[in-house]
């Protein structure tokens, strides 16, 4: 899809702010042309592309700044237009001035996200490649950033492209049929078909299964920690966070209303959630305590449920477990305080259930800290995780994934019945419209707003 847009936008690029330097940029057919206009130095229409040059920005006899040219010629740019960066001083009023001033020679302000969906509309990038781009500004973990890296990088779009082609062209050869229905011909080699269909379901099916860890990476891996009053979850928490506590510990669009940190193990941040103690409810407020920490647990990836060695029986422990472990959530079961414990002393044994591990650990010494921590890593992410991995961290994506493999089994069912051409054409047509709108074969106006209105201004 080529389209070419008739208006030159600009917006900053950089971060608002007072900073060293400030960044703006201009795109479109004129962007050249208007920086030329404003510019003091050589003339930048005669430059070539990928060239810097320096000089002054100039509003009729006033200099503004100092600046650097950076000169991008279409289609070498990021969204295939004319592009312009100016390095100027980071100053708010600078960079505002030059920004009006470029207005009024003729270039209209940028929207959210605006540069790349010109680059998409352009085709320098499939839609998955641009969402990955604001993956990329939002990663604040190496997993994030390889995920968001991964897909910009083409990642399953391009596998999903070539396996898209080839199912194009069996539908245009099942349409064909349809033109020759009073011969009951078959242009379309229902067994490749099949083979090809079915190759496709399973490749979508690892794509599917790949969100759990995709969006736990994006999002970061929901991690409870929770046990009765005193237990030390809270000391356990900072023990837990004490040299690795992450620099960005806010991840916006969380509810707040229980303590959140999170800490990065191997890569991965976990969102350590610490919860009001259970079975301490005396009181209604306490017990709404109680509730949200029920909440907290079924929604949570992972448990740690905390308790003191030293002043819990087996039958306590075991109440607890059954009530708090359940087969769907993986569980720790984290024995705390065993620096109390004398040298001889017999730990308490219990009937732990499947999938639940048990670590013994002083939280307040610091002990077996970093074995807790290598435990939930692997409770959650698994072996699954490479650098060359794919997978999926949208849940558009995913969606789309999901509904494609819908319409795909569709084919494949109506393969093994015999259904007539008409049927499987549809099935396959809505097969292939679903795949179109990962990469963004297939749009509407509102999946773009949608998607690039949650851009920033400049990107
Ligand atoms: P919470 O109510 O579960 O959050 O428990 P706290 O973290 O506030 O801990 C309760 C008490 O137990 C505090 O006095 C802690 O210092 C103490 N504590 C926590 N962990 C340990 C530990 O591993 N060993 C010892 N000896 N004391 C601990």
């Amino acid at each position: 899809m080529t389209q070419h847009q008739e208006d030159t936008i600009v917006a900053l690029a950089t971060a608002n702010g007072v900073g060293a330097i400030g960044v703006i940029r201009l795109s479109g057919p004129q962007a050249i042309t208007i920086a030329n206009s404003v510019f003091k130095g050589k003339d930048l229409r005669k430059q070539a592309s990928h060239t810097i040059h320096f000089g002054h920005i100039m509003d009729g006899d006033v200099i503004l700044d100092e600046v650097l040219m950076s000169l991008f010629v279409a289609p070498k740019s990021y969204t295939r237009e004319n592009v312009v960066e100016i390095s100027c001083h980071g100053s708010n009023y600078i960079i505002e001035s030059i920004i009006k001033l470029l207005i009024k020679h003729g270039a209209r302000a940028a929207r959210a996200g605006e540069f790349t969906m010109r680059a998409f509309l352009n085709g320098q990038l499939d839609l998955s490649q641009a969402e990955a781009v604001a993956d990329l500004i939002a990663a604040n973990s190496k997993a994030a950033q390889q995920a968001a890296m991964q897909q910009l990088r083409g990642g399953f779009s391009n596998q999903l492209q070539a396996l898209r082609e080839q199912l194009v062209t069996f539908a245009s050869l099942i349409e064909l049929e349809l033109d020759f229905s009073e011969e009951d011909v078959e242009f379309a080699n229902r067994e490749q078909l099949r083979k090809l269909v079915h190759e496709i379901v399973l490749i979508i099916g690892k794509l599917i299964q790949s969100f759990e860890l995709g969006n736990a990476i994006k999002q970061g891996v929901n991690t409870v920690i929770a046990g009765r009053p005193n237990a030390g979850k809270s000391t356990l928490l900072n023990a837990l966070l004490n040299e690795d506590r992450a620099i960005v510990s806010h991840i916006p669009g969380t509810t707040r209303d229980t303590i959140e940190e999170v800490l990065n193990i191997n890569g991965i941040n976990f969102r350590l959630i610490d919860t009001a103690g259970i079975r301490e409810a005396t009181d209604t407020i306490e017990q709404i305590g109680v509730q949200k920490t029920m909440e907290k647990i079924s929604q949570t990836a992972v448990l740690l449920y905390v308790y003191d060695v030293n002043a819990l029986s087996a039958t306590d422990l075991t109440a607890d477990i059954a009530e708090l472990v359940k087969p769907s959530i993986p569980a720790i079961i984290v024995a705390n305080k065993t620096d109390l414990l004398a040298p001889t002393a017999a730990t308490i044994q219990v009937q732990l259930p499947d999938g639940t591990d048990l670590v013994q650990v002083s939280a307040k010494e610091k002990q077996h800290i970093d074995e807790l921590k290598q435990l939930i890593y692997q409770r959650t992410v698994k072996g699954q995780l490479s650098a060359d991995e794919t997978l999926i961290t949208n849940i558009r994506h995913l969606e789309a994934l999901q509904k494609t493999e819908q319409a795909l089994m569709h084919v494949l069912e109506g393969i093994q019945t015999q259904t007539t051409s008409d049927f499987l054409a549809m099935d396959i047509k809505q097969g292939l419209h679903y795949l179109g709108e990962i990469t963004g074969t297939v749009t509407t106006d509102d999946l773009l707003d949608n998607i690039f209105s949650k851009f920033c201004i400049g990107k």
